[in-house]
């Protein structure tokens, strides 16, 4: 049976802008934010919203050491980044002696987990306020409590609910986020996801039309489609399908189209031939293989096998033979042997990815692998990612390679980072340098590939 999908009323947002109001007519309110983001795309879209909302209760984006308020916008999907943002969480214990009018608040996936929050403000009594992803909304009336009546938690929300219309201040320009879906049902066995984002939830193809037009009229020229899982949208709701998505947007005008995560098992013919169709698709597609043996697929519960895999990744290639694919790899995953490391070697070898993100696993609490047998000695997991990124990064050098001497429509963002040159993305989700003046951003260019750097490409405008 499917679940029932929950559109917040209309009059819950007038309640918290209501909120905002009252936080804007405080004497002695905080006039400034400053976000910290840890993370996927999604988190980097919804810090989009809560700088929304703080615009909307009359704040500015300021930097760390001058911000009224500080919010960490924070990721639980490895240990690592729960690591680092408790590492700087902790930092403004010392921030916050020097400025006790200081704010620190706590939010996303991190501060969703069980009992994390609680443990937090607990642990740190500094951080003013907390609350988790399906609360986002309520930052007003969050903000409103802990300014009036002091510390604050909001981590109840019943996560089958889908938010329309919040306030956001796009960080982007000629380029936006969309969110086109919520949470995951796959329950990959290593994965925090489903339990801090909740079940998948589509939102209605009609209400992203809607947004990406209202994008279009603000000048943005490449929308990336952001969910857990891209692939599944629309199943919840029996409606449109993702790949009806894609082909409506391209019919609304949307020049450039991208979209994050894709998951392999829910990749379907359909969308193969949306990619032969729809020029309007970016030709990348971000393809999370995991491993190359099937015993540890299984493990992980990826509920693919490697041989489907490639025959996707073959199919995608024929339709769209200038598409770069890139990928996640877990090495070290519980019970992995040399033999199923080789095997995602192999894998890795076949596929020749543009590039791929390479982590160690990470056991996270309350998943299903946490309790797995196997774990891999330390010193063996570091080898073992050592020869895939020596691989991996072989093949992306003979992947730039292969595109000199190309043409490549550039989709310009501004400065280079030595800021000597310009910068901007191919449709295959390659940085490109070049030589051009700042008129050119946010407009398509033709570039002739010369050359490679490290990660990048350089070239120079078609004709000059
Ligand atoms: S598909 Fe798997 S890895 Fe991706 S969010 Fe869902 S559970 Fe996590």
């Amino acid at each position: 049976m499917k679940e029932e999908i929950l559109i917040l009323p209309p009059e819950e947002l007038k309640r918290q802008k209501g909120f905002a109001k009252k936080v804007r007519a405080l004497i002695n309110r905080p006039q400034s934010y400053h976000l910290v983001t840890y993370g996927c795309q999604m988190n980097v879209h919804d810090s989009e919203n809560l700088a929304g909302m703080f615009e909307a209760m009359g704040m500015r984006e300021k930097d760390k050491k001058e911000a009224d308020v500080i919010l960490f916008n924070t990721c639980a999907i490895r240990e690592n980044a729960e690591r680092k943002a408790l590492g700087n969480i902790i930092w403004l214990n010392q921030l916050k002696k020097q400025r006790p009018e200081l704010l620190v608040g706590v939010c996303g996936c991190m501060a969703q987990q069980e009992g994390m929050a609680q443990k937090m403000l607990k642990q740190y009594s500094f951080i003013d306020f907390a609350f988790g992803t399906g609360n986002l909304y309520q930052l007003p009336k969050i903000m409103y409590h802990t300014l009036t009546g002091g510390r604050c938690i909001e981590i109840d929300c019943p996560q089958s609910t889908l938010v329309e219309g919040m306030p956001i201040h796009r960080q982007g320009g000629h380029k936006a986020y969309v969110n086109i879906m919520y949470g995951c049902n796959n329950f990959c066995t290593y994965c925090v996801v489903p339990y801090v984002r909740g079940r998948e939830r589509s939102r209605k193809a009609d209400d992203i039309f809607r947004q990406a037009e209202g994008l279009l009229k603000e000048g943005v020229k490449e929308i990336t489609l952001l969910g857990q899982n891209v692939n599944s949208y629309g199943l919840d709701r029996g409606e449109q399908d993702f790949a009806g998505l894609l082909s409506g947007l391209e019919k609304i005008g949307v020049p450039r189209i991208r979209f994050m995560t894709s998951h392999p098992k829910d990749l379907s013919h359909r969308l193969i031939e949306e990619f032969a169709r729809n020029k309007a698709l970016c030709p990348h597609m971000h393809l999370p293989v995991q491993s190359g043996s099937n015993a540890i697929l299984q493990a992980m519960n990826r509920r693919y096998t490697v041989e489907t895999y490639l025959e996707k990744a073959r199919l995608l290639r024929e339709a769209r033979p200038d598409i770069g694919l890139t990928t996640d790899i877990i090495v070290a995953f519980p019970g992995e042997t040399d033999k199923d490391f080789n095997d995602t070697l192999e894998l890795v070898k076949i596929m020749r990815y543009d590039s791929a993100f390479t982590f160690i696993y990470s056991p996270r609490a309350g998943t299903a692998a946490e309790k797995l047998p196997g774990r891999i000695d330390k010193e063996v997991a570091s080898e073992r990612i050592q020869k895939l990124i020596d691989l991996q990064e072989k093949i992306t050098q003979e992947r730039l390679q292969s595109l000199v001497g190309s043409v490549q429509d550039v989709l310009v963002d501004g400065p280079s980072a030595r800021g000597k040159a310009l910068t901007g993305k191919s449709g295959r989700n390659i940085s490109v340098n070049f030589a051009g003046d700042k008129t050119f951003v946010g407009t398509v260019q033709e570039i002739e590939i010369t050359a490679t750097a490290s990660n990048t490409l350089r070239g120079k405008m078609k004709g000059r």
